[in-house]
């Protein structure tokens, strides 16, 4: 099946699917994504992420481009068109297209929206059965983290830094010694007693869509967590360590800067959380809070 894309109001093969050289996207990332899950033909937590979209539009001041409604009709079509079953949904929002100038446009422009999907395999069974490595990296990025913007060089740097240490992730350290999060997922720890930890919602991390459900899940299940920053040290002392992210949803974690954590394999807890967050997104196509009551 040829793969289609939306492009500002267009459904257009992907290969010729494009954006004009002005889009403010292009020149200056000035724009935001999302990145939806598809479980079985079914989007993960669409709401949570349409609310994150509209969230990070409002921070930088640009126009919803459409109501909500519409947005999940053209997620909709694009999937049909493409077939998609599992994978995610590639969501792209910018301010639009201007004459070059780092100030707004002064006269109102039509934000540009694109939106792709990609059909995705699951993740080798030596992946979950051995765990990731994890590389620790100072973090360089700015100051609004909050913001899920597409200006992702100091991720695309560390990433590649971690993908050339032979690592899937890095995380990203603080002066103070602190983990934000990874590259593109955020980061968890399970204490010695027993405790899930990860670093709480704020101007310093994306709060990611699987976090949030993540934290739901694990309130269901008796879980006592904590939500508070921790240091590389202390995660190199923990029991468990994993990450979150749309596209991996849980990822034991069991090595970090070339040691071991806990006892080298992947915990108990992340693999009973990973099961419980998918066994949700299963049963209830779209993560809900009262499914989880
Ligand atoms: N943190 C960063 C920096 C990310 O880029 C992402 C996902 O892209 C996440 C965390 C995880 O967010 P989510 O669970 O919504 O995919």
């Amino acid at each position: 099946m040829p793969r289609t894309a939306y492009v500002n109001g267009r459904y257009l093969p992907h290969r010729q699917a494009a954006v004009h050289i002005e889009d403010r996207g292009y020149q200056f990332a000035d724009g935001v994504y999302e990145v939806v899950p598809v479980y079985q033909g079914t989007l993960v937590d669409e709401e949570l992420h349409l609310d994150r979209l509209e969230r990070s539009l409002g921070e930088l001041r640009i126009a919803l481009p459409m109501a909500r409604r519409a947005l999940k009709l053209v997620a909709a079509e694009i999937m049909r068109r493409n077939g998609l079953t599992n994978g995610f949904v590639y969501m792209q929002v910018t301010r639009g297209v201007a004459p070059r100038d780092h100030k707004f446009p002064r006269k109102p422009v039509r934000p540009a929206v694109v939106m792709t999907v990609r059909q995705t395999r699951p993740l080798a069974p030596e992946v979950l059965e051995q765990g990731i490595k994890i590389v620790t990296l100072p973090d360089i990025r700015w100051q609004r983290r909050d913001i899920k913007s597409t200006s992702l060089l100091p991720n695309c740097l560390a990433k590649q830094q971690a993908y050339e240490a032979g690592a899937f992730e890095a995380w990203l350290v603080e002066p103070d010694g602190l983990v934000t999060e990874g590259a593109s997922t955020n980061a968890w720890i399970v204490t010695k007693d027993g405790k899930l930890v990860t670093r709480s919602a704020s101007n310093s991390i994306l709060n990611g869509i699987t976090r949030i459900s993540l934290l739901k899940v694990a309130a269901a299940e008796g879980v006592e967590f904590e939500e508070r920053a921790f240091t590389v040290e202390e995660a190199l002392e923990a029991r468990e360590a994993f990450i979150t992210a749309s596209s991996i949803y849980v990822l034991p974690v069991t090595e970090i800067d070339g040691r071991p954590v806990g006892n080298g394999h992947p915990g108990m807890l992340s693999r009973k959380l990973r099961e419980a967050y998918i066994e949700r997104v299963a049963r209830t196509g779209t993560f809900r809070a009262e499914a989880a009551a």
